[in-house]
């Protein structure tokens, strides 16, 4: 049974527009993230982004348009990602288990890698990344700034804290 550290994308690995993300040319990696994957995958874990893309559903861009990007994404970060989870639907236009913050993106992984989700990790930039973890038994680190918080919530200002936070508490 493996570790792994699971991701969302936007907002965590790349620079959050408040809008889809799907030209390459928009898609900034934030400073830190490939050196901080680097870091966790020397710790023997696997790298996983589960990323919402409802922007396919919606039909205002392609599956294809995405791919590009996380071949990019794949280019700057050393091929070091062993997967990329993506769920295309948008709530208006169908329904579907694996967006978040259902967990078949989740479970589908944890099945596929064998992966051990007590010693797993999500980390995220909403509320909504951390539910479906939460509900595996995925420990999470959230991204940015929760006021209403519990104490209990482990939260960073970056994947790069985040990674320390995790090989801090492994
Ligand atoms: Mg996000």
């Amino acid at each position: 049974m493996n570790p792994c550290v699971f991701m969302d994308r936007d907002g965590v690995i790349n620079v959050e527009r408040g809008t889809y993300t799907w030209e390459v040319e928009n898609f900034e990696i934030i400073p830190g993230v490939p050196e901080s994957l680097r870091k966790l995958k020397k710790q023997g874990y696997l790298l996983i982004v589960v990323t919402n893309q409802a922007g396919v559903g919606r039909g205002l861009y392609t599956k294809s348009d995405m791919e590009e990007c996380h071949r990019y994404l794949s280019d700057q970060t050393f091929d070091i990602l062993d997967d990329i989870y993506y769920a295309t639907s948008h709530p208006d236009h169908s329904n579907s288990l694996l967006r978040k913050p259902d967990s078949l993106m989740f479970e589908k992984a944890i099945a596929r890698y064998r992966i051990d989700p007590g010693r797993s990790w999500m980390v995220g930039d909403t509320e909504g990344d951390l539910v479906p973890a939460k509900k595996l038994g995925i420990r999470t680190i959230y991204i940015g700034s929760m006021p209403d918080a519990g104490d209990d919530q482990l939260i960073a200002a970056d994947l790069s804290q985040a990674a320390e936070l995790i090989i801090k508490n492994q």
